[in-house]
């Protein structure tokens, strides 16, 4: 293979054969996933896949495999549920106090595990403007919505005049106080992420504004991607990340903490770290919940608190997002709790407090078991 590095986005089977992604004999099989899902490499991005590895984490990601067809009888076209939780279009609402509203379903890149794969791509659109003023009207109909998930789609994809348009339209609405952007576009396209972006994300209201970045891997983290993020940071933008827990790409525990320490050195909380959904050929992409759960344990004994995500299964059927991570306490028959230390050693834990009226008589506050520092 070549190691050609392409200026501009690749979308086509020939682009990723003429970028020495893929051999010219694997050009019918990607024409075949082509023709069911959308592809693009940012440049960003392509530029950095390691050619000739055919294990590159980041290739993974976003370079089409054979095995996208191949679809588990548990997959789901709307692993999620948006549908059944989309009262309006564009809207979704799950969550008493929060709304998604899908604003595009075009993104920088399209990744391979995505769980909106069926609904976003090139020839997908933008929500028009009739459904932008019902959302609008939904929203202001309901003063318990207090914060508004933009998503897609990557809706950092607008220009930046229509980021200001929706900003200020939606910071008219006087109890929504959370303007939350979900995108990949610092990593996808980090040039993209400009000064006049950030001022349209914050100017000229008193909003809070928090975007969520995606990313996967630490390599994703690059100088230019953290300078993007600094730009928004510095602008007043607080921001958190989103991984997705992905075979041959993060599965492994010094991954994991690289990319985390990564996002906290970028000023980005660590959030979310997502088990895969069960989206249509992504199998091959999944881990299980049980080495989801074994390495966030590793991570625990690794990392402080400050970067580490939480792990979170998002239940098929629109049940919702739980965290999954793995169980430090068990309840004891006779009282109390069995708690497992961050090296996985038992300690026992007394759930004790002070009984109702027994201050001031005489009687001692009852022990609350074990102390420890933390650090
Ligand atoms: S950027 Fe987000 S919405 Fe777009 S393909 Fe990737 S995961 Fe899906």
């Amino acid at each position: 293979m070549t190691s050609r590095r392409p200026a501009l986005t690749l979308k086509s089977p020939d682009d990723l054969v003429a970028a020495g992604l893929v051999a010219a004999s694997r050009r019918g099989e990607i024409e075949k996933i082509a023709a069911r899902y959308a592809i693009a490499l940012s440049p960003a991005v392509a530029r950095l896949i390691e050619r000739g590895d055919p294990a590159d984490p980041i290739a993974r990601q976003y370079v089409p495999d054979a095995r996208e067809l191949v679809r588990d009888p548990a997959e789901d076209a709307d692993p999620i549920g948006d549908a059944l939780k989309s009262p309006i279009p564009g809207v979704v609402h799950r969550y008493r106090d929060r709304v998604l509203l899908k604003l595009v379903s075009v993104c920088a890149v399209y990744c391979r595990f995505c769980f909106r794969r069926e609904t976003v791509g090139p020839g997908a659109g933008a929500l028009s403007a009739a459904d932008f003023a019902a959302a609008l009207d939904y929203i202001r109909a309901r003063p318990e919505i207090w914060e508004v998930v933009l998503t897609g789609g990557d809706p950092l994809m607008l220009s930046a005049r229509r980021l200001a348009e929706t900003t200020r339209a939606l910071a008219a609405i006087p109890h929504l106080r959370i303007l939350r952007w979900h995108t990949r576009l610092p990593v996808a396209a980090p040039e993209r992420v400009s000064r006049a972006m950030a001022e349209a994300l914050t100017r000229g209201h008193d909003k809070t504004v928090y975007v969520a970045l995606h990313a996967n891997h630490p390599r994703e983290l690059t100088r230019e991607a953290r300078a993007a993020c600094r730009r928004l940071i510095d602008r007043g933008v607080a921001m958190v990340s989103q991984s997705v827990l992905l075979k041959g790409v993060n599965d492994d525990a010094d991954t994991l903490e690289a990319l985390m320490r990564a996002f906290v050195e970028t000023r980005v909380k660590p959030y979310y770290l997502h088990h895969g959904d069960l989206a249509p050929g992504t199998a091959h992409l999944r881990a299980t919940i049980a080495e989801g759960q074994a390495l966030m344990r590793e991570l625990r004994r690794r990392l402080s608190g400050l970067a580490l995500p939480t792990y979170a299964l998002d239940i098929p059927g629109a049940h919702g997002k739980v965290p999954i991570g793995p169980a430090y306490l068990a309840p004891r028959p006779e009282g109390g709790y069995d708690v497992a230390d961050p090296e996985g050693l038992v300690r026992r834990y007394e759930d004790r407090v002070a009984r109702e009226g027994s201050r001031g008589r005489g009687e001692p506050m009852e022990s609350r078991g074990d102390s420890a520092s933390r650090a």
